[in-house]
């Protein structure tokens, strides 16, 4: 079984980095939705929280379950709203309104854009009026960026239509609630700041993917993924391995069998252009189910330490690569 290992003062890092954005570490909340990336839901929940953040964001109640000792408060992104002290759900549709029980602590979603969740603009009214009408508390209102790692204008738009939003819930008479609307990308591009809170996720395990066109904060990457030695074969020039044959044996070699493969979460990718480890060292021939080979003789091999350089090798994005890999 491949392991994983986490970089607590990588994260740390990097959650002052976020904090130097914000302002403060009391207007961050880690987002630890899909197993924290897949970086591990308890670990980074108790690291977030001996650092000192106070707030957090997950996908579902089963998630928050897990957590919800460490936070002040915990935003569940989908499911049915019910009351909670610590629990606030967000509100995707006007039909998750009518499905909400009375008493409970809802963070309106508001689509300015990206056009997945969230109450379209036109019907806003109607959901505070909803809210009202179900005895719901309203505790957020919130809206989701689609290009805020993009340059151009397009963030900026959506930003102001965000604007426009608060204005017309604070003229209908709501007071508290919180705000917030940026995620990793919109904090790191942004000058300023003056929401209430960040829901900040891939920023913190270590990744910036805004081009480079943009200013960068330092970021270190937190997640670091490792396989065991599982045998050492001698092959000789004009062998094969592994499925396929794909890789053949140029010279008299050594490879070892390491004990990672898709079975793990990691990319089997195209072997004609094989993956380089953290070491620089090339996965020979297809990556099995749980198995690759590497000349290597080391007992234990690090398979990755950034998985934005693993990600471009692979054609993807860091988010893809860490939340793909298996609980462990
Ligand atoms: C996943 C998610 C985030 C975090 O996005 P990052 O790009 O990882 O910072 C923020 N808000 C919502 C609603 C999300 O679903």
């Amino acid at each position: 079984m491949a392991t994983i290992t986490i970089n607590k003062d990588n994260f740390c890092h990097n959650l002052n980095q976020i904090a130097l954005k914000t302002g403060s570490i009391n207007k961050i909340a880690i987002v630890l939705k899909d197993n924290a990336y897949g970086h591990g839901l308890e670990i980074m929940a108790q690291l977030a929280s001996e650092f000192g953040i106070r707030h957090a964001v997950v996908k579902n109640r089963d998630e928050a379950n897990v957590i919800r000792e460490l936070f002040r408060t915990v935003l569940i992104l989908g499911g049915q709203a019910v009351p909670d002290e610590t629990c606030t759900y967000a509100i995707n549709t006007l039909d998750d309104i009518e499905k909400a029980q009375k008493g409970s602590r809802v963070e309106l979603k508001v689509d300015t854009g990206m056009h997945r969740n969230g109450i379209a603009i036109d019907d806003l009214d109607r959901a505070l009026e909803r809210i009202v009408d179900r005895e719901l508390v309203l505790f957020g209102l919130m809206t989701h960026f689609r290009s805020a790692d993009e340059p151009g204008s397009e963030f900026f738009w959506q930003k102001k239509q965000f604007e426009h939003v608060k204005t017309k819930v604070k003229a209908a008479g709501f007071t508290g609630f919180r705000m917030h609307s940026h995620n990793s990308a919109a904090i790191l591009r942004s000058k300023s700041f003056e929401e209430d809170l960040v829901r900040v996720g891939i920023g913190a395990y270590g990744y910036n993917e805004l081009p480079e066109s943009f200013d960068k904060a330092e970021l270190k990457p937190v997640l670091s993924l490792y396989a065991r030695k599982m045998a050492t074969k001698r092959l000789k020039k004009g062998d094969r391995i592994g499925y396929g044959g794909d890789f053949g044996v140029p010279c008299d070699m050594q490879v070892s069998t390491y004990d990672l493969g898709y079975g793990d979460g990691w990319c089997r990718g195209d072997s004609s252009q094989p993956y380089l480890t953290a070491e620089g060292l090339p996965v020979l021939g297809r990556v099995s189910m749980d198995f690759v080979s590497i000349a290597s003789q080391k007992e234990v091999l690090c398979i990755m330490n950034d998985a934005q350089s693993a990600a471009k090798q692979f054609g993807t994005i860091s988010y893809e690569i860490t939340t793909a890999l298996s609980p462990l």
